[in-house]
């Protein structure tokens, strides 16, 4: 079937994982020109802890995966990113529940609820140059495709595509939450840290779990 195992999701969080590491300078170095130059390192410590505490204790439900990978990367990361990403993996396991298989629309569901999360906590507005305008339009992709009754690949692939031009659109913004807001005009023309980390998190998804 096309349901989802916690197995899959281990698997999307090992994918981003890899991805996080092979991306960190670039991160960091993007965090340097609006921010404090650590975002890359950050959420690198943060998915490295997260490897090891799913290897250490594997979860057997997605709620106690979304508390395990949310509880460490609050702990492990600080910052703006820790508690919005860990709020996100809260809310999304907490969506998902105790269930062994979930079907594409409760996962599409328990993004949109990590989402409102991380808007709920951090009060970014899509076109506030934050991660809410990369992870805003794949939740809105992901939804679509699933209530046509697509194939998860390629509701997936649409969430990852919506994702990445999300992040871009961040170029051409003017911080207004987060460090990069401190610098004012000076934030425009710079691609945002935190989105581009989102896009990262939808082609994780996309090659993990298709
Ligand atoms: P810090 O800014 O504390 O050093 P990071 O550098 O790890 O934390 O993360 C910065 C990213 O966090 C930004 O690029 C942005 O996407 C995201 N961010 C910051 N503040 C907010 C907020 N209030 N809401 C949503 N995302 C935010
Ligand atoms: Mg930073
Ligand atoms: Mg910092």
């Amino acid at each position: 079937s096309s349901d989802i195992t916690v197995s899959d999701l281990t698997g999307w969080l090992t994918e981003f994982g890899r991805l996080i590491k092979a991306h960190k300078e670039e991160l960091t170095a993007l965090d340097a020109a609006i921010g404090d130059a650590d975002h890359g390192t950050n959420m690198d410590r943060g998915m490295t802890a997260v490897a090891e505490a799913l290897a250490a204790d594997p979860p057997q439900t997605p709620a106690g995966l979304g508390k395990q990978v949310g509880m460490t990367l609050v702990s492990k990361v600080g910052g703006a990113s820790g508690p919005l990403f860990g709020t996100f993996f809260l809310r999304l396991g907490a969506a998902l529940g105790e269930a062994t298989e979930v079907t594409p629309d409760q996962f599409a569901a328990g993004l949109s609820a990590g989402l409102a999360g991380v808007v709920a906590r951090g009060k970014a507005e899509p076109g506030d140059k934050t991660m809410v305008d990369a992870l805003t339009p794949a939740v809105a992709a992901l939804e679509s495709a699933v209530g046509q009754d697509q194939p998860l690949a390629d509701g997936l692939a649409a969430a990852a595509q919506a994702a990445a031009d999300g992040r871009d659109a961040t170029v051409p913004m003017l911080a207004r939450k987060g460090r990069a807001s401190y610098l004012g005009e000076r934030s425009i023309g710079h691609q945002d840290p935190g989105a581009t980390t989102v896009a990262l998190l939808l082609a994780a998804a996309a090659t993990a779990m298709s």
